[in-house]
C-alpha cells in the first residue's frame, strides 16, 4: 500500500494543504518506523497507511487521517510527542495523544460488567475528542484484520477484547461498516467451529442468493421507474456471518425463520421518495405483517434511518427492503465521520462539533449534533450515571469530574478531580494505602499532595515495615474511601 492508495479513498477532493498534512504525516511516520517489522513480516509503515485508509474510506477528515498516520509513533518510536507539536500544532497532537492514553486500556483477565463498565467510561473520558476513538477503531480493524499472525492465546485475548468494547462502541457512534467486519472477525477467532459450519454452510448458498438478488432488483427498479421513482442506487446484501449465526441460534438454528437473511437496499434522492416508494413496494408485494419499521421518524438511539419492510419478493420468496436516501445510507455506513463530508462549512462546523465547549453560546444546533447527544445521553443512561452537568456547553467529556488513573498492569482507577497518590493507593487496597511511602506518576517521582491527570500511569511504592498512614494526608485526599481508612487506622494505632 502507497500514500497513493490513502489520497484515493478519501471521499471527498482534498485541496493542496490537506495533501501536504497527509504528506508530511506520512514522511514522519515512514522515518520513524523505518526498520520495524509487523508480525506479518510487513514494513511497519504499512500499519500506519491500513489505519488511514480505514479512516478516509469512512469519511474521515484530513486531520484525523493525519493523526491516524502518526498514531504509533509516540510509543513505538524514538520521534516524542513534542516533535510531533513542533512540526503539526497543537490539534493533532492532542489526537496522537489520546490514542496513545488509549492504547494503554486493555481487556484484561476479568470478565466483570463492572470492569467493562469501567472501561467504556474510560473511552468516553480519553477521548474528549470523538475523533480518538474513530482512529483507535481503523487501528483496531487492521490489527483485527492481520490477528491471524499473531500466537493463537493472544488472538483470543485481541478478539474478546475487540467484541466487549470495540463493537459496541462502533454500534454506538453507529458506524455500521467497521462494526459488522470487527464483529465478524471476532467470531472467526472466538468461535472458530461455528464460523467455519457458519462459513462453509453460506458459501454454498452464496451464489444462488446472489443470482436471485440480481434478478430481484432488476424487477423492482424497472416497477419503480413505471411509477416514476428515480432510483440513485439499489443493491443487496445477504446476512453477514456473526449476526446470521446469532439469530439462527435464537430461532432454534432454523434458518426458514430470518427473514432478513437477504436484504435489498433503495437509495432515493428524498425522504418523500423513501415513503412513496415503500408504498409502491406494498402494492407490488404482499408485506409480511408486523414487519414494517419506519425508522425515519422514528431514528434508532445510533441515529441510524431507514424504512424497513419485509415482503413476499419476486417469486415469492421472503426478502428485506431497506429504503432511505444518500445521507441517511452514508451515516449508517459511516457513523458520526460521515458528517464531514455533509458539512457545507467544514472548518467551522468541525469546531463546533468537536469542540463545542470553545464557544460559550451553541446558536443552532444542527439535527445530527443532537443525535450525537442523544447517544451520550443513551450511553450514560447504560452506565448508571445521571446528571445534567454532561449537557453543560454540549462537552463530549461530561465525565469531566472524573481522573481515570492506570496502575502500571493496566487496570483503571476512577477517581474525582484533584485525587492524589494517596487516593490512588487506597482505592487500590487500603493495605497498599497504608504503606505509602512514595509515588511516581509515568514513571517520574511525585509529592504524595500530587494532582493526578486523567490518563496517568500512577505506580506506589510501598514499604513493608511501615503500615501507618500520615495525619497530614487527611488535609490533602479527596475520596472518603481514602479518608476513613487513614481515619481507622489512626484510631486504631492510638488505641494501642
Ligand atoms: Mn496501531
Amino acid at each position: 500500500m502507497t500514500l497513493d492508495d490513502v489520497f484515493t479513498t478519501f471521499k471527498r477532493p482534498l485541496n493542496d494543504k490537506d495533501k501536504k498534512l497527509i504528506t508530511q504525516a506520512w514522511e514522519m511516520a515512514e522515518e520513524a518506523h523505518r526498520g520495524q517489522k509487523r508480525r506479518s513480516g510487513d514494513d511497519y509503515i504499512q500499519h500506519c497507511l491500513a489505519t488511514a485508509k480505514i479512516l478516509a474510506s469512512i469519511g474521515a477528515e484530513p486531520k484525523t487521517v493525519a493523526a491516524g498516520l502518526l498514531h504509533d509513533v509516540p510509543e513505538d518510536t524514538e520521534v516524542t510527542l513534542a516533535q510531533i507539536e513542533k512540526k503539526f500544532g497543537p490539534e493533532i497532537t492532542l489526537l496522537v495523544d489520546g490514542i496513545t492514553k488509549l492504547s494503554k486500556i486493555r481487556l484484561r483477565g476479568s470478565k466483570e460488567e463492572y470492569f467493562l463498565e469501567n472501561l467504556r467510561k474510560m473511552f468516553l473520558a480519553m477521548a474528549a475528542d470523538i475523533r480518538v476513538v474513530l482512529i483507535k477503531l481503523a487501528d483496531r480493524l487492521h490489527n483485527m484484520r492481520t490477528l491471524e499472525y499473531n500466537p493463537p492465546d493472544k488472538q483470543k485475548r485481541i478478539a474478546r477484547e475487540t467484541l466487549e468494547i470495540f463493537v459496541p462502541i462502533a454500534n454506538r457512534l453507529g458506524i455500521g461498516e467497521i462494526k459488522d467486519e470487527l464483529d465478524d472477525l471476532t467470531f472467526k477467532y472466538l468461535e472458530p467451529e461455528n464460523y467455519k459450519k457458519i462459513y462453509e454452510h453460506g458459501a454454498k448458498q452464496y451464489k444462488e442468493k446472489e443470482l436471485y438478488i440480481e434478478k430481484a432488483i432488476t424487477e423492482i427498479k424497472s416497477t419503480l421507474k413505471k411509477e416514476g421513482i428515480s432510483v440513485n442506487d439499489i443493491h443487496g446484501r445477504v446476512k453477514r456471518l456473526h449476526s446470521f449465526f446469532r439469530k439462527l441460534q435464537r430461532k432454534d438454528m432454523d434458518e426458514n425463520r430470518i427473514y432478513d437473511l437477504i436484504a435489498i437496499r433503495i437509495i432515493v434522492p428524498s425522504v418523500a421518495d423513501c415513503y412513496e416508494t415503500l408504498g409502491i413496494i406494498h402494492k407490488t408485494y404482499r408485506p409480511m405483517v408486523g414487519r414494517i419499521k419506519d425508522y425515519i421518524s422514528l431514528p434508532k438511539p445510533n441515529g441510524y434511518q431507514s424504512l424497513h419492510t419485509t415482503i413476499f419478493g419476486p417469486q415469492g420468496r421472503i426478502i428485506e427492503v431497506q429504503i432511505r436516501t444518500q445521507k441517511m445510507h452514508d451515516e449508517s455506513e459511516f457513523g458520526i465521520a460521515a458528517h464531514w463530508m455533509y458539512a457545507e462549512n467544514e472548518q467551522r462546523r468541525w469546531r463546533d462539533y468537536f469542540w463545542p465547549g470553545k464557544k460559550k453560546e451553541v446558536k443552532k444546533l444542527d439535527e445530527k449534533k443532537i443525535a450525537w447527544i442523544r447517544q451520550l445521553q443513551q450511553w450514560q443512561k447504560e452506565i448508571g450515571r445521571d446528571d445534567d452537568e454532561f449537557l453543560e456547553g454540549l462537552k463530549i467529556d461530561f465525565f469531566k469530574n472524573h481522573i481515570f488513573a492506570f496502575t502500571p498492569k493496566g487496570d483503571i482507577v476512577d477517581l474525582p478531580e484533584d485525587a492524589t497518590p494517596i487516593d490512588f493507593a487506597y482505592s487500590i487496597h487500603s493495605e497498599v494505602g497504608n504503606g505509602t511511602t512514595g509515588a511516581k506518576a509515568d514513571g517520574k517521582m511525585v509529592p504524595l499532595d500530587y494532582k493526578i491527570n486523567n490518563g496517568q500511569v500512577i505506580e506506589i511504592l510501598t514499604t513493608k515495615d511501615k503500615k501507618t498512614p500520615n495525619r497530614d494526608w487527611l488535609k490533602f485526599t479527596r475520596t472518603s474511601n481514602a479518608k476513613s481508612h487513614i481515619r481507622r487506622t489512626l484510631r486504631k494505632d492510638d488505641q494501642i
